[in-house]
């Protein structure tokens, strides 16, 4: 099998499940349909993908990598760090601090996929003594 029809795969696999996979998630889900591809080589199509862009690469705080199709444009994510409850939002909301930085700094950011981590509003209501 060519290496592009992998990336294929792997494409298809992260935008039907539209979700964070991690790269054994992902691996998973493409050895239920094709047994025959071992894990390095589903591992190094994946690098490729976040190489080129078609795919982000984050840190969640749960410990692995999760890996994301990034067809929809840039998203980031708010993650609570109590109950895990994951609110992903627009990247014009974070655009103007991403120019402000960019400018400031004469810096380039490829950060394509931003995780803040922090406590969600419900978990602040049920914990008001806690920071
Ligand atoms: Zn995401
Ligand atoms: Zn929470």
């Amino acid at each position: 099998m060519r290496t592009s029809s992998v990336e294929q795969i792997i494409i298809e696999t992260l935008s039907k499940e539209h979700t964070h996979l991690t790269s054994l998630q992902v691996y998973e889900e493409i050895h239920n349909r094709l047994p025959a591809l071992n894990q390095s080589t589903v591992y190094r199509a994946l690098e490729r993908l976040v190489n080129r862009g078609l795919v982000s690469i984050s840190d969640m705080g749960n410990g692995s990598a999760v890996y994301e199709l990034l067809n929809n444009g840039m998203h980031h994510h708010l993650v609570c760090q109590k109950c895990g409850q994951v609110i992903t939002i627009g990247h014009e909301e974070v655009e103007a601090f991403f120019s402000i930085i960019q400018e400031r700094y004469k810096y380039k950011i490829i950060t394509n996929h931003l995780i803040l981590f922090g406590i969600c509003e419900k978990c602040q209501t049920a914990n008001p003594d806690s920071e």
